[in-house]
Formats: structure tokens, sequence, C-alpha cells
């Protein structure tokens, strides 16, 4: 294993030259973009390392897989479902284009739109503080905590997320005003996690919502089944498709730099790599990820994966 997560992180080391930080959240932009690291957790609660897998960084949009199932724990299929959608946008995570123009409700709770809208059920629901306290039962990492910086950070730079807000508002899908369901998805998107704590996340998704070690159950099994199915259709936001081709992992990605991926029954894993492409997925991490599946065969639907 270690091997070959040591060929992984050379190959994909060679790519972080080609992307940027997410320089919209002004303190995203002040982070190393050659950064790279990744860790397995294997069922068996093992954790494999290699590069930068302990360096905290914002958890970003992979706090959209919490808020979800947190909401679909709390408030149940129909009542999550009624107002975001669980289709594949087609574009940027940040667009606004077919809430405006097609649609009456966000695509689905991965873009930024959706996840404003789940926010905004869960602002009624649950404190931030009930939210952080349960990310680091879902990550096994008691030491998860709000960066301060980045969250001020983007508060500052959110005339984007307020437009979506305000657009989500005036279709009457916000539960809660757009200053307090803002303010929930940033400390949310603001919280300080490794490659390490992301492993441990994929292994509970990979359990069936069980964490293996304890054996305690967190999320009900068909709250990780939704999970899981619409982590592989748009955790990757408009590159969700090839994504899922070439390495059939579901997996999640924040602008932080953050990928998580769950191989069922199998392992978690989780990446660092803040140099990120065009569509603000981490280009190193996808590398890594390739190669993982093609090495470790863990493509959901094949045992080989021709080389694309
Ligand atoms: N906090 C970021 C934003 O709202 C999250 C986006 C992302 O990780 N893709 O823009």
């Amino acid at each position: 294993m270690n091997k070959i997560l040591e060929q992984a992180v050379a190959k994909g080391k060679k790519m972080t030259a080609l992307g940027r930080t997410a320089t919209y959240i002004p303190e995203l932009g002040h982070v190393n973009k050659d950064y790279l690291g990744v860790c397995v957790c294997t069922s068996d609660g093992q954790y494999y390392k290699c590069g930068d897998a302990d360096v905290r960084f914002t958890i970003q949009s992979i706090s959209k897989v919490i808020s979800l199932a947190v909401a679909l724990e709390r408030c149940g299929y129909e009542r999550t479902f009624d107002r975001v959608g669980m289709e594949p946008s087609g574009d940027s995570f940040d667009s606004l284009v077919k809430l405006d123009l097609t649609s009456d409700y966000p695509s689905n709770p991965m873009i930024n739109s959706g996840a404003i809208a789940i926010a905004s059920h869960l602002a009624s629901e649950v404190s931030f503080e009930n939210m952080l306290k349960f990310t680091r039962h879902l990550c096994m990492d008691d030491e998860i905590t709000l960066n301060e910086r980045v969250f001020h950070s983007e508060m500052g730079h959110i005339s984007r997320n307020k437009a979506i807000a305000y657009l989500l508002e005036s279709k009457g899908i916000l539960e809660n005003s757009v200053e307090e369901s803002l303010k929930l998805y940033v400390q949310m998107c603001s919280l300080n996690v490794t490659a390490a704590s992301l492993a441990g996340f994929g292994l509970v998704l990979a359990s069936d919502g069980v964490n293996p070690v304890t054996e305690e159950r967190l999320l009900h099994s068909w709250v990780v089944q939704i999970v899981k199915t619409i982590m592989l259709t748009c955790g990757m936001y408009d590159g969700s498709g090839k994504f899922a081709v070439e390495v059939g992992v579901p997996s999640k990605s924040g602008v932080g730099g953050g990928l998580l991926s769950v191989v069922d029954k199998r392992m978690g894993i989780g990446i660092f790599g803040p140099s990120l492409d065009e569509k603000g997925n981490s280009i190193g991490g996808q590398h890594i990820l390739r190669e993982l599946s093609a090495k470790m065969k863990l493509h959901m639907f094949a045992d080989n994966v021709p080389e694309f």
C-alpha cells in the first residue's frame, strides 16, 4: 500500500504547477499550491499516509456531504428533496443561471445553491456547535475546529453566494434569513480538516454509516446510500461524469483542495492538494485517485480500467 501511495503522490506532484488556488476567497490564495498528500483508511481502521496528509485545510464543499446527511437524518427524505433536486447541473458550482432561468429549485445539494438551501433548513434544526461535534464523530477527528481566518475571509467576499441566497429567497426556498443561512453554510465550509480526517469519514460512509472501530452507527443506511449516489453523480460538479467513467469511485471535492472518496466496504480516501483545475477540483488529487483506482482495482464497475 505505501509504495502505491508514494508512486501516486509522485505522479500527482508533477501536475500541481498546472493549477491555481481558489483566490476568490483571499485566505485560500495564501496556501502553498504544491502541497499534496493522501491518506487511506482501510476497513480494519488502519491509516496509510503519504505526503501532506496531516496538514490542516478547510473542508469547503466537502461539508455539503455532511450537511446533506444531517438534513436527511433530521428532516427526512421528502422534506429535504422538497426544494432541492438530485440531478447533475452541468454548470459550475457557483452558477445561478439555471436557478434563475429554467428551474425553481437548485439542481442538487452538492452545488452552492443547493447547499445554501440545505443550510437554511438546517439552521432551524441544529446549532453550528452540534454540527461541528457531529463532524468530529464522522471524521473520527476531535481536533477539527472552525478556521476563523478563512471564515471571515469568505464572509468578506460573499457577494456571489449572497446573490444565490437572495434568488433562493425570492423563490420561497429559504427557511431562514439570507444572513443566517449563509452564516451556517460558510461556517461548515470553514472547518479545518486533514486528508486523514476525510479518509476516516470516507470509511464511515464505506461501512454503511457505522464507525467500524467503535461499531457505533452514525448515519442510517438509507441516508448513506443517497449521499454516496449523489457524490457519484454530482460530487465533482460539471466534471462528475468524466471522473465517474475514469475513476469510478464516489467522491466529493472542495476548493480548499480536499477530496473525499468512498470505496464501498473497503476504504475511505482523503486527499489534500490545493492546486485546482478550472472546475475547482484538485488537479494532483484527481491524478492520485486515477492511479489508486487503476492499481488497487477500485472502480465500481470494472476490474481492469483501461488507460484513458
Ligand atoms: N465556500 C465555497 C463557496 O461557497 C465552497 C465552494 C467549493 O468548495 N466548491 O464558494
